[in-house]
């Protein structure tokens, strides 16, 4: 087993475990980006959120929405940003699905998302609109 994700979930790489259920484990990032930055992955390796099945998509969701107090709380964090890189182009590195929890402060010198993104803006809103909905099974 090669992914870096699955070999913590299995027990064999050892990680600052928060929680552990039966479908997500959710640790300590070991490089944080902030105090507290917390990682939530599904049990099951899959590569980008797409992939995931319903219920490994609802568990993770919802453990993402269960930690988020605890881990704002435990820090004395005014908030959190949570975020995905989903896909290497996004910068993901680590080709297991994990949701980003980072406490957050005011002042703390990080942006918010609207931040990485240059705004690169050719398309008109409703033509993205019917394309997306065009393509909703
Ligand atoms: P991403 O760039 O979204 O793929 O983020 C991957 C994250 O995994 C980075 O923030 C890394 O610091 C973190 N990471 C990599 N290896 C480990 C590990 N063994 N234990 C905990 N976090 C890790
Ligand atoms: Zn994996």
């Amino acid at each position: 087993m090669s992914c870096i994700f699955c070999r913590i979930v299995a027990g064999e790489v050892p990680a600052e475990i928060v929680l552990r259920d039966s479908e997500v484990v959710a640790f300590l990032d070991v490089q944080p980006l902030a105090d507290g930055h917390v990682l939530v992955v599904p049990r099951a390796h899959v590569a980008q959120l797409e992939d995931l099945e319903p219920r490994a998509a609802d568990a993770l969701f919802r453990t993402v929405v269960r930690l988020a107090r605890p881990v704002r709380e435990a820090l004395g964090a005014a908030g959190t940003t949570i975020g995905v890189n989903n896909g290497e182009a996004t910068g993901q590195t680590i080709a297991h699905v994990h949701v980003h929890i980072v406490p957050r402060w005011p002042g703390d010198g990080a942006g918010s998302i609207h931040t990485i993104f240059p705004r690169h803006i050719k398309r008109k809103l409703p033509e993205v609109g019917a394309a997306i909905r065009d393509r909703m099974t």
